[in-house]
């Protein structure tokens, strides 16, 4: 089956039906995880909005991408938004980094209208010392960011899916509507309004060896990092409904592994200029996320952790395990179409 055909099969039925009002009142997820600010580590405030989710999941999405399932199926109203707000800010508590996500665009007026998007970021004036929110890159504009810029007397750090700047993986591997161009632009339109860019790339998007994937990422760290604040690695980890579920099911892929997140780190430190580099994996040490033998994975989480909050890198180098050898033979043996 065709990387097309394969993602118009799998993005079938994949958005839910619209909810009701009970299931709107609610946002999907809240917790506190580590972060750093400057060279301080501080807790931050993760918060997930139920909201209609990302329009581009509807027309294709991305290969690896199964956030549908956390959306509403049909735009939130505001007073459905206002209502997710409060319930989460009984939970705050002044942590100084907030972070927003939509399993979208919050700056998409479908999914998070303006007047609400103030309300929200406005909440968290005087609070918290930075907020963080996710956007596509065609809704970072004036109108949209301008208003935020003067709600919030923080930092407003912008997130971007970037994903690769290989025009070919981001088009056809990661199945992304916007160039790469697109996103750097954006970041440069970002940075000009005072907001912080941070990008999001992928490691190991479907159809890359693994080899591939450390090289495309590096590469991607490289050509960002002049654009950016900050950029995070993301290893893939198997999402469900997505293409790289199907391919992960039919053996056809396999989630990075740490060693090689490990390697990109530690290849990427010597290419980001002078933005931030970090990597929080979800579900690491897991059969569907990034991992290595089993034995060694909380072990290399730790130091991936420490090196992303202290930008110290060095430490990565004293990692071993006898399961790196055969990661090296994987990478070494695998375009050979030879199994390690
Ligand atoms: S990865 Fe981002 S752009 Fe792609 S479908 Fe998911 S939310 Fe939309
Ligand atoms: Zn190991």
């Amino acid at each position: 089956m065709s990387p097309e055909s394969l993602a118009r099969t799998v993005a079938r039925d994949r958005r839910p039906d619209p909810a009701g009002p009970a299931d709107a009142r609610r946002y999907v997820n809240l917790w506190t995880e580590a972060e750093a600010l400057g060279g301080e580590r501080v807790p931050a405030f993760v918060l997930i909005l139920r909201t209609r989710g990302c329009y581009w999941a509807d027309l294709k999405g991305c290969s690896m991408c199964g956030y549908a399932k956390d959306t509403l199926g049909r735009s939130a109203t505001p007073a459905e938004l206002a209502e997710q707000l409060e319930r989460a800010l009984g939970r705050y508590r002044g942590e100084p980094y907030v972070k927003l996500y939509t399993s979208g665009s919050f700056l998409d007026d479908r999914e998070v209208d303006p007047a609400s998007r103030e309300a929200i970021v406005r909440a968290f004036a005087g609070r918290a010392r930075r907020l963080l929110f996710e956007t596509l890159p065609e809704f970072a504009t004036t109108t949209t960011v301008g208003p935020l810029r003067d709600a919030f007397p923080g930092e407003l750090e912008v997130a971007l899916g970037l994903e690769s700047t290989d025009p070919t993986i981001l088009g056809r591997f990661v199945h992304k509507g916007a160039a790469p161009s697109d996103y750097l632009d954006a970041a440069d339109r970002l940075r000009g309004l005072g907001a912080r860019p941070k990008a999001y790339l992928l490691l190991k998007p479907p159809y890359l060896t693994e080899g591939e994937a450390i090289d495309d990422v590096v590469r991607s760290v490289e050509v960002a990092a002049p654009h950016f604040d900050a950029i995070s690695i993301n290893p893939v980890h198997i999402q469900n409904g997505t293409v790289v579920e199907w391919l992960f099911r039919h053996r056809r892929y396999r989630p990075p592994w740490l060693w090689s997140l490990v390697t990109a780190l530690e290849r990427g430190a010597a290419v980001r200029g002078a933005s931030r580099l970090v990597s929080f994996p979800t579900a690491g040490g897991l059969a569907r996320g990034p991992h290595n033998c089993g034995r060694c994975d909380a072990e290399v989480l730790r130091a991936i952790e420490d090196a992303s909050l202290d930008q110290a890198f060095g430490p990565l180098s004293a990692l071993a395990c006898a399961c790196r050898e055969e990661w090296t033979s994987t990478v070494r043996l695998e375009p050979l179409g030879v199994e390690a």
